[in-house]
This record gives structure tokens, sequence and C-alpha cells, in this order.
């Protein structure tokens, strides 16, 4: 019964060839499997039938378009209905390519798209233990939040390859030492870890010397040399703020918190994610909530921080546009920075609570609805232009230097693969 829905795709994957033709590289690759994944055609055959033979590799087992596509018909005819609907969305799309004029993105399947609602409230006080490594890094800063505007505003280019997940291989004997972002999302799940646990969980989790609680995750699959500088740096931390003695109460680790910051009638929901929400009381007995942001760092000193008050400004933007949060908790006053400077003799610090002002909130509302305004060109075959001014960034190079060019065919994987 679906046979010529599926003939018209076959035919207007024909007439999409010369696109993935003139791809190279990552671009290519990305391009066939999305094709591959929307339009129900193994890659096998599209390789195959654009002259490549690549080895296939061993893929989880993911809904493909048509399926998603047709997930809600119930009858024959009307997955007929829908995938010819698929049909009129490429001839648009091959129409303007005839044209010579740039595709857009292919359309996402037209499932509802739920809309995120605000947060309310903050979720128990907890924190899944991570049960591996891959658990650790496969999550990310809030998608849309600072962290996504400002990787955007850099380089579009990048943005798209994170957001596709996009890694360099691996090369053979490459050291398996944690690069510095790694190194970081390890501390920072054993920082909450820590602060939900205790510190016997910590230890737990690195050399194994306590039990734990049954739900809580084995040992961390390290390299010994990393094992041992995280373990001094975390004890370290708990010598210098033990949790029994801290000037505040914690409200929550790791809480992603969503907020509309739109302007009246133009609602533009932004998140931020707080690696530590905390709360004191001032000398009337007020509440004041700060951010208690933990950052990894080659050296101390408050300067160090100062990269990161935009940031700042946008945590305590979006608490406070929160009438909610701030009825319930109070209004964040600002954040306060605990460093763990990774010298050999681990030193850590805790800055002065940095006030944030309201001019300051200000100029990051404006900053967050920008990306909701910014459009880049995109090129024919989807890709974002490079903005090549960011590829040594500010204090390491790029992940993607050599990888997010057309020649890099074989660099790179995709983390779900
Ligand atoms: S290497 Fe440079 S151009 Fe390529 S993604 Fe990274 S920042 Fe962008």
């Amino acid at each position: 019964m679906i046979d010529a829905p599926y003939e018209a795709l076959a035919a207007a994957w024909n007439q999409l060839k010369p696109v993935v033709l003139a791809a190279r590289g990552v671009n290519r690759e990305l391009l066939l499997s999305r094709i591959s994944a929307r339009f129900d055609i193994p890659r096998a055959v599209l390789l195959a039938d654009i002259g490549e033979h690549v080895p296939e590799q061993p893929q989880a087992q993911t809904p493909s378009y048509a399926d998603m596509l047709t997930q809600g018909a119930s009858t024959a005819e009307e997955k007929i209905e829908l995938l010819t609907r698929v049909r009129g969305e490429l001839e648009a799309r091959l129409s303007l390519l005839e044209q010579g004029q740039a595709i857009p993105a292919l359309p996402v399947p037209s499932a509802p798209t739920p809309v995120r609602p605000t947060t309310t409230t903050l979720p128990p006080f907890g924190f899944d233990a991570p049960k591996s490594l891959d658990e650790i890094f496969s999550e990310g800063p809030s998608s849309v939040g600072y962290h996504s505007t400002s990787d955007f505003l850099e380089c579009p280019e990048r943005a798209r390859l994170k957001a596709l997940r996009v890694r360099r291989k691996p090369k053979l004997g490459e050291s398996p030492h944690l690069n510095a972002l790694q190194f970081g999302s390890v501390v920072h799940a054993l920082l909450a870890m820590r602060a939900v646990y205790g510190q016997a969980s910590v230890e737990a989790m690195l050399v194994s010397r306590y039990t734990l609680p049954p739900d809580v995750a084995p040992p961390l699959d390290l390299w010994e040399d990393d094992r041992i500088k995280i373990l001094n740096m975390m004890r370290m931390y708990d010598y210098t703020f033990p949790l029994d003695r801290e000037p505040f109460q914690y409200l929550g680790v790791e809480v992603p918190i969503f907020t509309d910051v739109g302007e009246p009638g133009r609602p533009c929901i932004k998140s931020a994610k707080y690696d530590g929400l905390v709360r004191t009381f001032d000398a009337q007995g007020a509440p004041l909530v700060f951010s208690l942001e933990k950052k990894t760092a080659a050296r101390g000193g408050a300067s160090a921080m100062n990269v990161y008050l935009p940031q700042a400004a946008v945590q305590a933007a979006i608490w406070n546009c929160n009438k909610a949060l701030v009825e319930q908790y109070g209004y964040m006053s600002g954040i306060i920075f605990d460093v763990i400077v990774k010298s050999t003799v681990p030193v850590c610090e805790r800055h002065a609570p940095r006030y944030i002002s309201k001019l300051e909130m200000q100029r990051a509302i404006e900053y967050l609805r920008i990306s909701d305004q910014i459009q880049f060109p995109v090129n024919a075959d989807g890709t974002h232009y490079r903005a090549i001014h960011a590829c040594w960034g500010k204090f390491q190079p790029c992940a993607f230097i050599g990888i997010c060019w057309g020649a890099s065919y074989g660099e790179y994987e995709q983390a779900d693969e």
C-alpha cells in the first residue's frame, strides 16, 4: 500500500544526491545520517549509491523518520498521506536547490513540540550518582541557556557540531588522560555527590574504600594519575570547607531552572544550570540566595573569575525573573565562586560573594534574548559558517580543530554511534 510514496522518496533521493556529493568529510557523513534516518533508507544503500563503500558501524536501533512520522497514523491511508507530505517538503527544498538557493535544514518530524514549562519549585534535594564516566560526559550544559548562546555567537559551526555530538576519534595509543573539560566534569559530579551523600561517597567512587548505599555507583574507571589527582583535590576541598561547617544551607545541586525572560507577550524561555544553590539569612532573618559555582582552574585569584561574570549575571537574572522561585526561596543576591586550583598540591579558594546589580541582570536578559533574534546564513549542505577567530579559544583550542573541515573524513565520530 505504501510503495508509491517510497518510490517518490527514492526519486527525491536521486535528486538530493548532488548535494551529498558536493559535501565533504563530516558534513557528508552528517547529511547521509540525516537522510538515512529520516527517510528510512539504510545508510549502506546510500553509500553504495554514491560509490562509497565504508563498513557500517553497528548502530543503536533508533526509530526511522518514516516510523516517527507515521506514529500517529493508524491506517495505511493515513500513513500514505503523511509520507506524501514529506515528499512535498522534499520537493520544496529541491526547487530551492534548482534555483541555486540554500536549502534550509530538513524538517523535524511533525510530532508536537512540547512547550517547556518554567520552573516553579525546586526538585527535592538529591543527585543521581553517575554510573560511569560516559554518563558524566554526556551531561552537557543547558541547551537554552548562556553557554548555548555564547557557543552560537562564537562559532555557529562549532555549536552545530556540538549539538550533533560529533567528536574526534581517539587515535591509536592516545593517552587515556582526561582533557580539561572532562576533568572538570568529573570533579563537578563528585562535588555534587559530596554535597548530597558526603565525602565518603566521593572516596568510594575514587578508591572504593567505603561501602556505598546500594543506589550509588561503582568506582569510576579513571586512569591512575587522574584518579590520584582528583582524589587529592577532593580531599583538599573537604579539609578546607567541611560540609558540616558550611555557613549556608544547600537548596540543590546541578539544578536546571527554566524561566521566561521575554518581553510581555513575547515569551522567551531560557535556562541556567546551577552547580549549587545555597541560602543564608541576613541579620533581619531575610533569606539570601546565592549560586555556588564550582570551578577547577589552572590558577587562582579573584581576577581569574572575571571571565565568568557574564555567566554569574545570567544565573542571577534567570533566578530573579522567576517570580515563583523568588517568592518561595528568596532573591538571588549574587554568586560565590569555589575554585580548586589544579596545582601539584591542590589549593581551594572561596571568593567573597560577588553581588550582581540590576543593571548587570538587565544586560544579561538582553543577551539571552539575542539567540532568538540572530540568525546566521546556512550553507547548501546544512553547515554554518566557521568563525575561525574562535579556533584557539580563551583557555584552550577548540575541540573541532581539524575536524570541522570538509577534508577531515574518518577523523570524527558521533558520540551516540
Ligand atoms: S575549529 Fe574553529 S571554525 Fe572549526 S568549529 Fe572550532 S571554532 Fe569553529
